[in-house]
């Protein structure tokens, strides 16, 4: 008879001490009850705790930085919960130009330890996110339009799959399984536990800018921005930012592989919208630009949120600037923004076939969301993502994986476009059984 599997890491279960912390997620809106968490220190583990569900049939979830946005995507009540977050190892190559990084490394120490060593590697806004969870979904940042999305770094990773067995998948080896981690979604097809990535030299030094505006000159300078943002010189990655009106924060801000000087050029036809209350263009190392863009900041969030994404491939037209408006009015929470990312350059010239991330073909990526700390005000937060997406809807194209939307009914074709029917075969073959199955799954 086979032995039974038996779970090995550090194994918390429902009494012991440290189930409560382990629950935590940055949004807490997404905690839910699961019967175990696996922490894994070794593949092993993994592998273990994926034969251990499979025998005692307990639902399983993986999770790395615990930035899931939505519910049920890396915890569910009576799961277990494979958790790669103490495996955070980077080994570098210098003279390849790589790095196997463990899954369970958060972006900001990654891309910190990386500059300090003389490289750059594509990072997000937040430094507690996860490498797990944001690469496999892409991953976009403030250098995609010249380093590509995250996952068009991925050279090759290693996943424990769905009989507990670990893979390598590479252009050589698995390659359809390769082509799927890179845009897929986390969670879909095992449980990553390293990557290798593709690094670049990093730049001495870099531009950056910050401009704040009055609130009241939001569609105004939403407006500006996505008539500059998109067609700006392609050094440029830049986001603009819209907090609730309760908030009152209004505020662009940009990292530019470049000088001062030619950052100052690149801006004069932004620079003059409405009247701004501060402007700031200056030069920084790549590690003050890190600090800059992604923050050290606590791992957890106190405030519940709910999401919806979306690309842009047109223009807003004045009334769904008058929806983006509305929204930031009536979302009271003081966290509740509208988002917006410039596409274009070396994250568009990459055929929308070529990985698993679909959306190539944009002009900016945008992203809203309503918080909340009183659960009294839960429904109604929700419902008002959930209209200002309908009024979206005539404008926008798809949807981000990685920033998913429950509501989204068609996600599969939302999330990944023409992708998706060659995603549900890579699916059916490396998961025959449905074992990584949770709301949204392929
Ligand atoms: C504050 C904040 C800022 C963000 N900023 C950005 C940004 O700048 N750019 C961007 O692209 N996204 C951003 N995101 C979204 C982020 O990419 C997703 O939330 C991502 O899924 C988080 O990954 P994680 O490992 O931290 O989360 P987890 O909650 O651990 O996991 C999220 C998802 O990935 C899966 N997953 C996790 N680990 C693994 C693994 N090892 N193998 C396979 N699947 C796994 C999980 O099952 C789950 O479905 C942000 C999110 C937050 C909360």
């Amino acid at each position: 008879m086979p032995q039974e599997a038996e779970l090995t890491g550090t194994v918390i279960r429902k009494n012991d001490p440290g189930y409560q912390e382990a629950r935590r997620n940055w949004n807490p809106y997404t905690n839910a009850y699961p019967l175990v968490f696996v922490f894994a220190h070794r593949n092993e583990d993994v592998a273990n705790a994926v034969k251990w569900a499979r025998e005692n049939d307990v639902p399983i979830r993986m999770r790395s930085g615990r930035h899931a946005l939505a519910k049920d995507f890396n915890q569910t009540d009576g799961g277990i919960v494979i958790d790669t977050g103490l495996m955070d190892g980077v080994i570098l190559h210098r003279s390849q130009e790589t790095a196997i990084v463990q899954a369970g490394i958060r972006v900001g120490k990654l891309v910190r330890m990386l500059a300090q060593e003389g490289f750059l590697a594509p990072f997000g806004d937040s430094s507690t996110v996860g490498i797990g969870g944001i690469s496999t979904g892409g991953g976009i940042t403030a250098i995609q339009r010249t380093a590509g999305v995250i996952s068009d770094n991925i050279l090759s990773a290693t996943i424990v799959d769905a009989k507990g067995d670990s893979l390598h998948v590479s252009a050589h080896e698995n390659s359809d399984l390769f082509w799927a981690i890179r845009g897929g979604g986390g969670g879909n097809f095992g449980i990553i536990t390293s990557y290798k990535f593709k690094i670049r030299p990093a730049p001495r030094r870099v531009g950056i800018f910050q401009i704040i505006w009055p609130w009241a000159q939001v569609e105004t300078v939403v407006d500006a921005w996505q008539r500059w943002a998109p067609s700006a010189d392609t050094r440029l990655g830049t986001i603009l930012e819209a907090y609730s009106k309760t908030n009152g924060l209004l505020r662009s801000q940009g990292i530019f592989l470049g000088s001062k000087a030619e950052l100052r050029k690149v801006l004069e036809p932004f620079v003059a919208t409405g009247t701004p209350i501060t402007t700031r263009v200056d030069e920084v190392t790549l590690l003050e630009a890190i600090d800059f863009w992604a923050p050290n900041e606590p791992p957890f969030d106190n405030q519940n949120s709910v999401w919806s994404s979306a690309w842009e491939e047109d223009l807003l037209p004045e009334e769904a600037l008058k929806a983006i408006h509305d929204f930031l009015e009536k979302a009271k929470g003081t966290e509740s923004n509208f988002f917006f990312l410039n596409s274009g350059g070396a994250m568009n010239q990459i055929p929308p076939n070529a990985t698993a991330f679909f959306w190539r073909n944009t002009k900016y990526y945008l992203e809203w969301d309503a918080s909340w700390t009183n659960a009294a005000d839960a429904q109604r937060n929700i419902q008002l993502v959930d209209q200002t997406r309908a009024r979206l809807q005539p404008y926008i194209t798809g949807s981000y994986v990685n920033v998913p939307d429950l509501k989204i009914r068609n996600y599969g074709e939302e999330y990944y476009g023409s992708n998706f029917t060659r995603l549900r075969k890579v699916k059916a073959k490396y998961d025959p059984d449905n074992v990584f199955c949770f709301a949204q799954s392929l």
